[in-house]
Formats: C-alpha cells, structure tokens, sequence
C-alpha cells in the first residue's frame, strides 16, 4: 500500500483538482452512483473530542473507503489543527488496504471544494461582494477556493474574535479584493455571497439579517446541536444539500426541520442542479447549500491524490505482507 503525508497531499491537491474531483462525487451520488455509509460520530468523553468515521463507495470512480478522525477543540494548545483525521483507501476488487492518505489538508480542501461547487452553481449573477464568518482553520481554505470561482472584488468578514482576522485579510488582498471587518447585520446586507465556516452552537445570522438574492455557503453545521442561522432565514431558503436526509438530520436544516418550518422533502440535492436535473436559482431568492460533509468527498480527493502520485513518483511505498 501506499502512504501520502500531509507534505505530499499539499504538493500533490491544488485547489483545481478538489474541485474536480468534488464536484464529480456530487453528481455520482445523484445518479446513485456513489453512496455514503452510515456515519459514527461520537463524543468520546474526553478532550471534549467528536470522533467518528465517514466512509462510502463510489461505483463509477471504484473509490471505496474511510475517513477516521474528527474534532478536538483543545489543540491549539498542541499547536496542532484542530480537525484530525486519516483516509483509508480500499481495493474494491480485494478490500486489500491501498493507500493511508493524511486527512487534515485534504479535509479543509475538499469542504472548500463543495462550499465553492455551491457558490459556482447558485451564487446570484453579478456577485462581487463575499462575507465569511469565522476566521478558524477551514476559513482561509474556504475564502481562497471561493475567488477561484467567483468576481468577487470585496471580502466582508466577521469573527468572535476580531483579532484572528488577519490571514483573512492577507489573502483577500493578495486575490486583489478589498476586506473589511464588520459587525454581522452589516455583512448580512451588504454581501452576495456567503460563507459560514464557524463551531457555533447558537444563531449567528438571523432572518433579519440577510436582505438580498444572496447565496449562502453554511458550512460550520455538521454536528447534531451545532448552529449558524436562525431557523427562520434557513425556512426562507431554497435549500440544498450533498445528502438531504443528513442535512436535516445533523446540518444546518436540522433546526429549522426540527422546529417544523421546512421539510427535508424541502432540500434539493446539490448534484441534481449540477446534472441539470434539479432547478437552480430562480431570479432573485434566497439560496442556502446545507454542506455537512460527506466521506465520499475525502476519499475522492484522497483517491485523485493518490493517481497524481503514482504518476509523479511521490509518496511511500509500506508492505502490508
Ligand atoms: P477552528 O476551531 O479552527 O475555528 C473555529 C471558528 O469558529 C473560529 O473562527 C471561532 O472563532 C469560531 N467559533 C467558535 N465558537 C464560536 C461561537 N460560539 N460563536 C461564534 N463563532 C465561534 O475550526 P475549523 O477547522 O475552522 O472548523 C470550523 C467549523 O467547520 C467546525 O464546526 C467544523 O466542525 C466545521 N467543519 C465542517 C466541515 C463540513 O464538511 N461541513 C468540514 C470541516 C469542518
């Protein structure tokens, strides 16, 4: 089998190639190509860790395997991230174990991925303004891959702690955007697009908020109890999702489903709009991608790592005999 570090999986995945491979899974997975199994998500009592497994198999790609890992707040203190996690890859042929690909890179690359898939698809025309909320380890991912695929000329930013903004504001100017930070009713109003990237476990956003035919990317939500908006700006939404029985289970819906204002029936699958299948924006609305994660995401990634590598001679070679 093989081994990619965390070193190789940086030299290895550009932002492009998550791209890609995400967006393909999307639409495997609409076309009952692809499933995800069952996730485990546990907290495990200790660290005030979440720790689980994603795993899934995708016929078309023949990706087949799983995502360890998950959630420690506390490692800061390590100087460590505080998402951890490994993939395995799988033969499908053989279940023999093919690969073991370091996680943590490859995460925030492909969450950046399915945020700026969203923003690609539903984003209303002529957006130029972008807002984030949360400056954490994902956001910087999550702001870079949103330039790739947007104008946008603004970057509006809030976090709870306004301090940790800087490398927000370093690669907004460096894609050649203006960046502010501003309270949320201001990037609320003012922003086209946006993105929220935060471990809240209480509304941030509220209905009131958001005035225009904006997008909204909420991406911190994957977790039962976690919360970025207010149910009802989630209920005014057209709602889509990777998978819409886990995003009205354990994302963002799950509150506004909970509280009886929406349906899961209600959130549409975000690869049905890529095939064409699915109705995207209509004109002037409010859009919402429920983005909770799913493993078949990592392992596509993983897996488009791993033929780069082959090709390129890089990573280690571990006997399994
Ligand atoms: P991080 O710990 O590096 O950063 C956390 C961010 O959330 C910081 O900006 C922090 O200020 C903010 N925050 C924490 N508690 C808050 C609160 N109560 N109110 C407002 N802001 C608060 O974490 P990260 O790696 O950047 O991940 C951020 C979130 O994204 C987490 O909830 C994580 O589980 C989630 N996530 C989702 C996916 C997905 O596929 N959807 C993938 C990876 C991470």
């Amino acid at each position: 089998m093989e081994w990619l570090s965390e070193t190789d999986i940086a030299a290895l995945v550009d932002r492009d190639l998550a791209l890609e491979a995400v967006e393909a899974v999307f639409m495997a997975m609409d076309a009952g190509e692809a499933e995800n199994f069952p996730v485990v998500r546990e907290a495990i009592g200790y660290q005030e860790a979440l720790y689980g497994f994603k795993s899934g198999f995708d016929r078309n790609a023949m990706t087949l395997g799983v995502k360890a890992g998950g959630y420690w707040p506390h490692n800061g203190e390590h100087g460590l991230a505080n998402h951890q996690s490994t993939v395995l890859l799988f033969e499908p042929e053989t279940g023999q174990c093919s690969a073991l690909v370091a996680g943590n890179h490859l995460t925030a690359l492909r969450t950046a991925a399915a945020a700026a898939t969203s923003i690609r698809h539903l984003a209303p025309t002529g957006a130029r303004v972008l807002g984030i909320l949360g400056a954490g380890h994902q956001a910087r991912w999550q702001l870079e891959a949103a330039l790739d695929v947007g104008a946008f000329t603004e970057v509006l930013a809030w976090n709870r702690r306004p301090e940790r903004m800087q490398a927000l504001e370093a690669i907004a100017e460096r894609r050649g955007c203006g960046f502010r930070a501003v309270s949320l009713p201001e990037l609320g109003e003012a922003s086209d697009v946006i993105i929220t990237i935060t471990s809240s476990f209480a509304p941030l956003l509220t209905e009131a908020h958001v005035v225009g035919p904006t997008h909204i990317a909420a991406m911190g939500t994957d977790t039962v109890g976690k919360q970025e908006l207010d149910p009802a700006l989630v209920a005014r939404a057209r709602c889509f999702a990777e998978l819409p029985s886990q995003s009205a289970h354990l994302g963002e819906c799950q509150h506004a489903v909970g509280k009886g204002l929406m349906a899961t029936s209600d959130i549409a699958s975000l690869g049905g709009v890529i095939a064409e299948r699915v109705p995207g924006r209509e004109g002037s609305e409010l859009t919402l991608f429920d983005g909770s994660g799913v493993g078949l995401q990592d392992l596509a990634v993983a897996r488009a790592a791993l033929e780069r590598a082959r090709v390129r001679g890089r990573g280690q070679r571990l006997d399994l005999a």
